[in-house]
């Protein structure tokens, strides 16, 4: 329910506790739903959070993670934690620049924030170097915002035919991140809408204080940080 307060807030457990207790609620809402909890991926937004928080994370057995830099992800997968790498799904949550898109290319399995043609162009390009074309996402403006990154959602459709005729690519999802401060459940509809009408099947939305009411309508991964890992 939006407006109910802390009720996600699991501090006083443990980072595996939280992880269960994650688990639990996303389970409930999936049942809710009529929907497999299997279908759900628990991504865990791993930016800020210090070394231990995300080595309690691995011990108690999580594997998806997403990041919003790529310096910060690199530091973090391809230095401090390398040896876990290969067991890991790494998802760039964040905006990417066309000088990183090579960076990204090589660390992430999924960019979830394609947002306009010359980055697709960019990490195409990267992609033919490392001879790997990460999972894409388009990140969508849902609520219109003036300043918010993402496609408009009326420009969608045109987005996605561009991909298709530049590059003959077809992202496999949608992303976005919701207005602050407004009910999150119109704008988490309006994207299961978008991703229905273009036969795209998955979808990323939910975040700590609103994930069950996106598996609710529809979210495939969700995007979990503070009420995991802790405040930032
Ligand atoms: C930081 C971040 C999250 C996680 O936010 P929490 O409220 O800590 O769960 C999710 N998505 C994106 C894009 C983020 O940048």
């Amino acid at each position: 329910m939006y407006g109910a307060g802390m009720n996600w807030d699991l501090s006083d457990l443990s980072i595996a506790e939280r992880r269960a207790a994650i688990l639990g609620r996303i389970a409930d809402a999936a049942k809710w739903a009529n929907r497999d909890a299997a279908d759900i991926s628990f991504v865990a937004v791993s930016k800020q959070q210090p070394d231990d928080h995300i080595r309690a994370a691995l011990a108690a057995g999580h594997c998806v993670f997403g990041e919003n830099r790529v310096q910060e992800a690199q530091s973090r997968w391809g230095e401090t934690f390398k040896d876990k790498r290969a067991d890991l799904e790494l998802r760039l949550i964040g905006p990417l620049q066309t000088n990183k898109a090579l960076d990204a290319v090589k660390l992430f399995d999924v960019i979830e924030t394609l947002d306009r043609m010359k980055l697709a162009g960019a990490i195409v390009k990267a992609a033919e170097k490392t001879g790997t074309l990460p999972e894409l996402f388009v990140q969508v403006n849902i609520g219109g915002e003036d300043q918010k990154s993402g496609i408009l959602p009326d420009e969608l459709p045109a987005f996605l035919k561009g991909l298709k005729r530049e590059y003959d690519i077809e992202p496999a999802g949608l992303m976005c991140i919701p207005p602050f401060g407004e009910a999150p459940s119109p704008h988490f509809w309006g994207l299961t809408e978008l991703a229905a009408r273009h036969g795209l099947e998955k979808l990323s939305m939910g975040m700590s204080a609103d994930y069950e009411t996106a598996i609710k309508m529809g979210a495939t991964h969700v995007r979990i940080g503070s009420a995991f890992l802790g405040a930032r």
